[in-house]
């Protein structure tokens, strides 16, 4: 790399994003997205925004969509703070709250790899705490025994990849145990049937929630995620913000994303189809021989005793079906498969069964 480019900067390795592949007929269950798209009601207010304002600047502080957030969590719209996509909202968190010189950010060691990417890129030491051996996120490791001044907390609720969720009670014993640093809950899949940590913002003032249209809504290709917090953590990352790019979020996203909040009929019946679709398809890989972890999100984490993930994965992408296979301490035996429509997940079983009968 060129000589102008410090340490810090050659030796960043990137964050690896799921394949977006461009071959026709590929089932893609690789990077959880939802397989039936976004309400009607999205793409009409799309249109119209479009049609209407395109000339003219968006709305710089997203008033709108920040008060639809706000009305929907029973929050002050002062406590949302939007961003393009929430890997953006996690970015200014990282950069803003976590930044502590040698205190170090205490996480999971198997949670969402961005987390350790952004430690490098904004120099944040990084703690990683193993899960317990059935794959949670084990609380007495964050309310004792750390040290004693981390820079702040990060997991997702429910857990990527594993999809395990924890409880409020035991979100809220973590958040109390560490009043003074920020506890972030990325809670990017949290509507598949986790418990939002919004419901204790107002008892703990450190707690920093995080969330994506792209997942339960449907919308990753639009890029809008948002944090809720209290209104003095709002403000500081403002103000981050707006020495780095003041105007987040276009106006056919704004205008899509309020629609999407608009159409809870829609919303309610895409999760329940995905929260039915993925208990049948755990009950499927089961009949098959793998072990499932317990998922709360729209994905499932799932080993074979006598197939490698690695080779299940190569073996499916030469089928045609991408699924997720991190190369990690831990979890490489593990396979993470996004729960799409049901006659995917039958696609994917029969693929498999395809795969085991011609290596017995
Ligand atoms: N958090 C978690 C746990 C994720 O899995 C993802 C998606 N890869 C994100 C955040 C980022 O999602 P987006 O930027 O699309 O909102």
């Amino acid at each position: 790399m060129s000589r102008f480019w410090s340490d810090h900067v050659v030796n960043l390795a990137p964050y690896t994003p799921g394949e977006q592949p461009k071959i026709a007929d590929l089932l893609k269950l690789n990077t959880n997205e939802h397989p039936m798209g976004p309400s009607p009601l999205v793409l009409e207010a799309i249109r119209a925004a479009a049609t209407d304002s395109l000339r003219r600047y968006p709305d710089n502080e997203s008033t709108a969509l920040r008060e639809a957030i706000a009305a929907l969590h029973g929050l002050d719209a002062r406590q949302v703070f939007p961003g393009n996509g929430s890997d953006e909202v996690l970015a200014h968190i990282f950069n803003g709250l976590f930044r502590r010189g040698d205190r170090p950010l205490l996480m999971p060691d198997v949670t969402y790899s961005f987390y350790r990417t952004y430690c490098r890129l904004y120099d944040i030491p990084c703690r990683t705490i193993p899960l317990a051996e059935d794959f949670s996120i084990r609380v007495s490791d964050y309310t004792a025994g750390h040290p004693a001044q981390p820079a702040g907390i990060i997991f997702s609720n429910p857990n990527a990849p594993t999809g395990i969720a924890l409880g409020l009670a035991d979100i809220e014993a973590i958040a109390s145990a560490n009043p003074d640093v920020p506890v972030v809950v990325d809670e990017a899949y949290v509507d598949f049937g986790a418990d939002s940590a919004v419901a204790l913002l107002e008892r703990c003032g450190n707690i920093v929630i995080v969330q994506t249209f792209s997942k339960s809504r449907s919308l990753a290709g639009l890029r809008v995620g948002f944090a809720m917090a209290s209104q003095e953590i709002v403000d500081g990352l403002v103000r981050v913000k707006d020495s780095f790019n003041s105007y987040p979020l276009d106006t056919v996203a704004q205008a899509g994303a309020i629609a999407a909040l608009r159409d809870q009929a829609y919303f309610d019946q895409a999760r329940e189809a995905i929260i039915e679709t993925r208990e049948y398809l755990t009950q499927q890989l089961a009949t098959l021989g793998f072990e499932v972890l317990p998922s709360r999100a729209n994905f499932v984490f799932a080993r074979h005793p006598e197939h490698e993930g690695g080779a299940l994965s190569r073996a499916l992408r030469a089928r045609g079906v991408l699924v997720r296979h991190f190369s990690l301490p831990r979890i490489e035996d593990f396979l993470r498969i996004t729960v799409g429509t049901r006659s995917e997940c039958e696609r994917l079983c029969n693929t498999l069964s395809e795969i085991f009968l011609k290596t017995h």
